[in-house]
């Protein structure tokens, strides 16, 4: 229902609560976040901030039209929360080169190349295995070649959502901490969310709670099927020239950061909500780093983070209005392309409550779709 209000609440301050608080106050409605932990402590705060529409895990044709969106959306934030906050967000372009080892995988990938090649925006080729180590001579001399992407961007995460935060607050936006335990309803429209024993009176609720949103499905009457995937990163202090371009390989990746270090990864851990760091993880993860790029193999380890990816069974997102309880809204279900796709998700979930529509196709992210 379109509506003028102040009264939205939205719950977690991760990329996509935040963002939707900034789009909610650049179309002149208040919001208030609230954050049981702290702005982008959890996955939006330490994912590896890599930009790309086209490339990396790929994106499904579900999810072009808001991955496109995101690349947009990034671009002029890019600059204009730097004007608006000072806080520099480390958005540049970053281009991608995913390796082949095996001859299966350079078979995929030159196929891919095709696909990939359809989008004007980028600038997509195969390089053969010399070719890569001309672009950057520390790779393997296993590696049999790669696609090689230009248009890619990147970001620092936790900068970007500190970043949107202040520019949200300058726009009427308030953070407060709080765990949300609950909605109030009257009927079937929600009317306040419970921090505890306080209720917060509010005529909107959007979702926005990352991994742990299917405890939000109690409140609502229907099963929300988000999990959570864990991902590891190791932050690396390396000797050499920086790597210019991001590596990837078999779903890992690794570049060189704006604070000079190199960060590697990742995992895909079915581990509940453990957010630890493991030793595991940092085996493998520079097991997948060596055997890109050899010569790091005796990189000192500066740090290890652990997060989760908010995951669900088709690997959509979750995103639009809630069935059954009028006013809340779900903007979660972003996976490992949520730094991408949040701007978007935010975008997308203030215009539909202040003007009933989007103007990108969201049916296949139906909020009811696991309803039995
Ligand atoms: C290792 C790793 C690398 C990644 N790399 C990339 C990448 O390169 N590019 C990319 O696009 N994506 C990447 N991602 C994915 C991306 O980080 C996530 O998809 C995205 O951060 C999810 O954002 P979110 O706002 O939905 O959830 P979150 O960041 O989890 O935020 C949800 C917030 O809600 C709060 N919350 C939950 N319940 C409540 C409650 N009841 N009351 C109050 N607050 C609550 C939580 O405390 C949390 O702060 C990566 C993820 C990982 C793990």
């Amino acid at each position: 229902m379109p509506a003028q209000t102040d009264s939205v609440v939205i719950v977690g301050a991760g990329v996509v609560g935040l963002a939707t608080a900034y789009f909610l106050g650049k179309a002149g409605v208040r919001s208030t976040v609230i954050e049981r932990d702290s702005i982008g402590s959890h996955a939006s705060g330490f994912a590896y901030g890599g930009l790309s529409a086209v490339s990396g895990t790929g994106v499904e044709p579900a999810l072009e039209s808001l991955a496109f969106d995101g690349m947009r959306l990034h671009r002029e934030l890019g600059s204009s929360l730097e004007e608006q906050t000072g806080i520099d967000t480390g958005y540049g372009d970053k281009a991608l080169l995913s390796l082949a080892f095996y001859e299966n995988e350079a078979v995929a990938a030159r196929a891919a190349v095709e696909r990939q090649q359809r989008h004007e925006d980028y600038s997509v080729r195969w390089l053969d295995g010399p070719e890569t180590r001309t672009l950057e001579p520390r790779i393997s001399m296993e590696a049999l070649g790669g696609v090689y992407v230009e248009g890619s961007t990147e970001v620092d995460p936790y900068r970007f959502n500190l970043a949107l935060a202040q520019a949200a607050e300058k726009l009427g936006a308030t953070i407060r901490h709080g765990s949300v335990t609950g909605l109030d309803r009257q009927g079937d429209r929600v009317v306040g969310v419970q921090i505890g024993d306080e209720t917060f009176p509010c005529e909107h609720v959007v979702i926005a709670m990352g991994p742990w949103s299917a405890e939000a499905g109690d409140w609502l009457g229907f099963p929300v099927n988000v999990g959570p995937l864990k991902g590891q990163i190791i932050r690396l202090r390396t000797p050499g020239p920086p790597i210019e371009c991001s590596l990837g390989w078999d779903g890992n990746y690794a570049t060189t950061k704006p604070d000079g270090l190199v960060w590697a990864g990742t995992t895909e851990e079915e581990v509940g909500f453990d957010e630890s760091p493991t030793l595991q993880a940092r085996e493998s993860i520079t097991a997948a780093l060596t055997k890109m790029m050899p010569s790091l193999e005796n990189a000192e380890l500066v740090r290890q983070t652990a997060c989760l990816r908010p995951v669900t069974p088709d690997r959509l997102p979750v995103l639009g209005p809630a069935p059954g309880v009028e006013g809340v809204f779900m903007a979660t279900g972003a996976e490992r392309k949520g730094i991408l796709l949040g701007p978007s998700m935010g975008r997308v979930t203030a215009d539909i409550i202040t003007t009933g529509t989007s103007d990108i196709p969201i049916h296949a992210f139906d909020p009811g779709r696991f309803a039995g």
